[in-house]
């Protein structure tokens, strides 16, 4: 009693239901308390909250940034260890092809695109999200409603956001921020990107090229060079076949190369450089160095004045000196090669073949540095015009009859310790040392003088080589330095294999295979060429190969003055530095005849080039941040409007007119904005600026569920949810719920009896419990037990008879039951009629409508009745009587034959399990009541009335409410006038409830024969010309 005396405190029955509404805001709106009819949001999917364009903006947005993102990663990342020689064909093609600032710039662009497109739907989330979960400040519903149809990105909405004068939540507010910060960055990934492109070397394709490898017509005179010794070296890149020798000396003193295979390309050096690969035919020089100790037969040295030959090295210029050493003697080949355990030649037995007699300079320095002076004497060439007429190959042996002979010395002496002009030094055995491969006469007078003998086997061949390295190699050039006034060696030694161990080797490519080895007249001359014409076909020639003084018939020039000095003062090996002064010589000789030779092979050659290429992974990764920073933006917003938002279609420009145009807020305001600004509706708002969300309302902004629709034979007919006919479908049970919320219910109480007295009037209940009370309300529906009970009391005529016999059946034969429907078959019903509808047979109406959607809202129940007419209905041998679930269903499904499939649905899927028990309907015709005492009727125990109207339970709230009201404005200690209240409100209800029961009798006759347009819902109908396409999709 007390609550509901405090729902009376209401205006009306619609008040009443909101007052609920508002006691039940926790539990989401009373729709969703009660309705177990509407389509909730979880049940919308992405494709219609969110919309097919916007879907795939967000998604396919996501999937190109994801996939522009992974291509740069690949950009950045293809080229590899190896200068992007097996990176993929497309990365070269890039990269090579100077496609990578457009490629990053395209690239960009679809990022800022994806983003942007994402952006702009995020803003109508945003704003979606805004106005359903936050709302905003009345002045701004509009421009955020718009925001939610058209919108440029987030920077306006994060504007009104800042600049609203009531804050939204922080934390939607700092996510639009963010939103923003990260679409602003995006437009910077083009910049950020190509900041991180630097100019790096990078390996092209294979290109052929036509090489000289032959001299057509013989022609060797063109060829012929004289005295490349005296010319600067032109150093070539070489390759050198990998070879398990040391030229470290055995015991015996032998110092020996082994052979070794360096293989110079038909190229000129320029065109070398960046050289990363060669395939073709390429010269092979092919020599092996033995140096020992010297057995040397009667050596002398003389000082003699000499004539102008004198000349002057160490400076780069000759001039007279009048000052010269001389030695003189004979090789012992046979002892020296026995002593160093090496077998003769088998075409120079006693190596007799060799050249013995030696008559050279010596050279001498003019400070007392006591540096060594090295020079070089040629004993006899003669055995080298073997290599023009002879087809001879490399010995097994350290020495070969065709050996070149060079007798080495040093000598630590200055001039002035040598003595007078014409003296002579006859070096004595007695005073010999031996040392590794050279031997040392040593006297404390005239200072050391070291000898050792080298042996030379050198021939040039051609073969098919394939070459490569994988970084460019940097010529190693002989810089002059003019502090030191020295030339810069290392690199070059360095290449030549003739710099300390701990200095790799450098300045080669490495020989990937070799094959095809032969000898042409072209590389035989070339042989014989670094012999005869280098060495001017001299006898006993002297040749001064360190910064001293002498005289000599070969000048060098300063530079293999400067690497053979230099390797013997490092690794003092005569072997490596007389290999190293024969490489440079056969590289100067190819340098100078390649272009003069005239028969050409292709070779492929493989460069490498400086292209812009992604080195370094700043801007990849500050883009990577950002884009990965937006994506996570997208999907919270993307989320955040899935999971809080019901009503809003981003993208529908109408929805948001028609939110801004049906909402009790805005309409007035709409009414009056026609002429005026938006800063003069600002202005307007200024001090009453109440915050608004778009939330389903009774009279605007959310779709109708609450609609009836007849499908008359004449046509259709409707009543809706809408202002004029506001109407809510509430399930019973959850409203039910909703009512006895704070109620004191006792359940499973069955009243059998009533009395009533003066003083109080008690129910006795069937488990033998029973309860007292002032006033008695008889809401015990069609069956009334008060109704039956009050008989007793006054005894008016019509409260005599059995509940059953007062009432009258309606003339229909009723027949119910129930289904579970999904997907389109739930749809097509909605359509129908959401959330009912009533189709008309031939003799019958069908009724059918949603009862409850399921939690995962793609599929509910539906319930349906079927009222045939039948004037013996009731009669106790009536078939239906005895009917079972079989035989009313068959008889269902039979009537529905004559209507379209689609209203057959809900009786045909729910079959026989789906029958429910109804047989009939009943009303009363009571007009008369007694005079109340203590117990009052409400509802249908008042006013028992068929459904045809649906209007039983409108009276039945409608009669509480007044009910209650009556209370409340009754003095209850004057029990008179409060009797007197009550029972003219008792009067009145069933009046009213009469007249509805009257009308409802013939409410389905008229509907069908279009007599009169009937009410349902307590509200006329109106006609309808088609069936309104529904808000929701159900099916996948
Ligand atoms: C198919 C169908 C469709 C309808 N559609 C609509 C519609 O769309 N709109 C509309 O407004 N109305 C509709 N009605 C009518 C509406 O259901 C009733 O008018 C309404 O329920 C009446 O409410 P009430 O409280 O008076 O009685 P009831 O709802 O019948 O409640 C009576 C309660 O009293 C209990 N009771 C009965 N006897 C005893 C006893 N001896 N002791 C203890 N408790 C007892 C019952 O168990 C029941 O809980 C429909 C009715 C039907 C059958």
């Amino acid at each position: 009693m007390a609550a509901l005396e405090e729902k009376t405190s209401q205006q009306d029955t619609m008040t009443f239901i909101r007052s609920i509404q508002d006691t039940y805001q926790k539990a989401d709106s009373f729709y969703n308390a009660v309705q177990d009819t509407s389509v909730r949001t979880r049940t919308r999917p992405i494709n219609q909250s969110l919309g097919i364009f916007n879907s795939l903006t967000i998604f396919g947005g996501g999937f190109i940034s994801l996939g522009v993102l992974g291509f740069l990663i690949f950009l950045w990342t293809g080229r590899g260890t190896d200068g992007g020689l097996t990176a993929t064909p497309l990365w070269r093609w890039i990269v090579l092809g100077q496609y990578i600032v457009p490629t990053i710039t395209l690239s960009s662009v679809l990022l800022r695109l994806a983003n942007a497109s994402q952006a702009a739907v995020c803003t109508s989330l945003g704003a979606s999200i805004l106005l359903e979960k936050n709302g905003v400040p009345l002045s701004q519903v509009a421009e955020v409603s718009v925001l939610r149809g058209i919108n440029d990105g987030p920077l306006r909405l994060v504007w009104l956001l800042v600049t609203s004068p009531r804050r939204a939540a922080a934390s939607q507010t700092a996510l639009m921020m963010l939103l923003l910060v990260g679409s602003i960055a995006i437009q910077f990934s083009s910049t950020m990107l190509v900041s991180d492109l630097q100019l790096s070397r990078l390996v092209q394709n294979p290109t052929e090229q036509l090489m000289g490898i032959d001299q057509n017509d013989q022609n060797f005179d063109a060829l012929s060079q004289f005295n490349v010794f005296a010319s600067k070296p032109n150093i070539m890149l070489f390759g050198e076949v990998p070879s398990n020798m040391t030229a470290a000396p055995n015991s015996l003193g032998l110092s020996d190369t082994g052979i070794v295979k360096r293989i110079f390309l038909p190229m000129t050096p320029d065109s070398q450089l960046n050289l990363r690969r060669f395939d073709g035919v390429a010269f092979v020089m092919n020599s092996r160095f033995a140096c020992m100790r010297p057995v040397l037969k009667d050596p002398v040295v003389k000082v003699t004045t000499t004539g102008s030959f004198v000349r002057f090295f160490g400076n780069g210029t000759n001039q007279d000196i009048s000052y010269s050493l001389r030695m003189g003697g004979e090789i012992d080949h046979a002892s020296t090669m026995k002593n160093a355990g090496i077998d003769f030649p088998d075409d120079c037995p006693g190596g007799t073949c060799l050249p013995a007699r030696y008559n050279c300079s010596l050279p001498f320095t003019i400070n007392t540095s006591n540096r060594f002076s090295s020079s070089m004497c040629m004993p006899g060439l003669l055995q080298a015009v073997r290599r023009l007429s002879e087809d001879w190959t490399m010995a097994k042996g350290p020495v070969a009859s065709f050996s070149l002979v060079y007798l080495m010395t040093r000598i630590n002496r200055t001039t002035g310790e040598w003595g007078d002009t014409g003296s002579t030094w006859r070096l004595d055995d007695d005073d010999l040392e031996p040392s590794n491969e050279w031997i040392s006469y040593r006297t404390a007078d005239r200072g050391n003088m070291d000898f050792t003998i080298c042996y030379e086997q050198l021939t040039i061949d051609r073969a098919t080589v394939s070459m490569s390295t994988n970084t460019d190699i940097v010529p190693p050039a002989l810089a002059f330095n003019a502090t030191s006034k020295d030339v810069q060696t290392l690199p070059l030694r360095q290449q030549l294999g003739a710099a300390n161990d701990s200095q790799p080797r450098n300045g080669l490519f490495q020989v990937d295979s070799y094959s095809n080895v032969s000898r042409t007249l072209t590389t035989s001359f070339i042989a014989v060429q670094l012999t005869l014409n280098s060495f001017a076909f001299t006898k006993n020639l002297t040749i001064v190969t360190s910064g001293g003084k002498g005289t000599t018939t070969l000048p060098l020039h300063n530079d293999y003055t400067s690497v053979f000095t230099d390797i013997m003062g490092t690794v003092d090996c005569p072997a490596l530095a007389l290999q190293a002064m024969m490489t440079m010589l056969t590289s100067s000789m190819l340098a100078d005849m390649l272009p003069k030779l005239d028969q050409q092979q292709t070779a492929a050659t493989v460069y490498s080039v400086s292209e812009s290429t992604p080195v370094r992974f700043t801007g990849l990764i500050a883009v990577t941040v950002v884009v990965i920073f937006n994506l996570m933006c997208v999907a919270l917003i993307t989320t955040l409007f899935l999971l809080r938002t019901r009503y809003s279609y981003p993208g529908n420009v109408w929805q948001a007119v028609a939110h801004l145009s049906m909402s009790d807020e805005t309409q007035s305001l709409l009414e009056e904005s026609g002429e005026a600004t938006d800063g003069a509706v600002s202005k307007r708002l200024k001090n009453n600026d109440p915050c608004v969300k778009v939330d389903r309302s009774l009279t605007a902004g959310g779709f109708c569920v609450a609609v009836v629709i007849y499908h008359t034979p004449g046509g259709m007919l409707i009543v809706e949810d809408t202002p004029e006919t506001p109407c809510i479908r509430a399930n019973r049970g959850r409203l039910r719920q909703l009512l006895s919320t704070g109620v004191d219910i006792r359940w499973d109480k069955k009243a059998a009896r009533i009395e009533e007295s003066d003083d109080k009037v008690t129910v006795f209940f069937e488990d033998g419990t029973l309860a007292s009370g002032d006033l008695l309300v008889g809401a015990d529906g069609t069956f009334s037990a008060g109704r039956f009970q009050q008989s007793s009391l006054s005894a008016p005529t019509s409260w005599e008879k059995p509940t059953k016999r007062l009432l009258e059946a309606y003339p229909s034969l009723v027949l119910a039951g129930e289904t579970t429907l999904s997907g389109a078959e739930m749809e097509e019903q909605l359509r129908l009629g959401h959330s009912a509808y009533i189709a008309f047979g031939p003799d019958y109406t069908l009724f059918s409508g949603i009862n409850r959607v399921h939690d995962d809202g793609k599929s509910a129940d539906f319930y349906w009745v079927m009222a045939q007419n039948d004037a013996t209905v009731g009669q106790p041998d009536h078939w239906v009587m005895t009917a079972t679930k079989g035989d009313k269903f068959e008889r269902a499904k039979r009537n529905a034959q004559a209507l379209k499939p689609e209203f057959r649905v809900t009786i045909e899927k729910g079959g026989v399990q789906g029958m429910k028990s109804a047989k009939m309907w009943y009303d009363a015709s009571i007009t008369k009541v007694p005079p109340v005492n203590r117990v009052v009727l409400i509802g249908d125990a008042a006013h028992p009335m068929t459904p045809a109207r649906g209007e039983g339970a409108i009276f039945a709230i409608k009669d509480a409410v007044q009910l209650g009201k009556v209370i409340a404005s009754s003095d209850r200690t004057d029990l008179i006038s409060l009797r007197t209240a009550l029972d003219e409100y008792q009067k009145d209800i069933l009046e009213k409830g009469y007249e509805s029961i009257l009308l409802g009798r013939d409410t389905l006759p008229k509907a069908r024969t279009g007599a009169e347009r009937p009410k349902a819902w307590g509200h006329e109908m109106r006609p309808l010309a088609e069936l309104k396409p529904l808000p929701i999709k159900i099916a996948e």
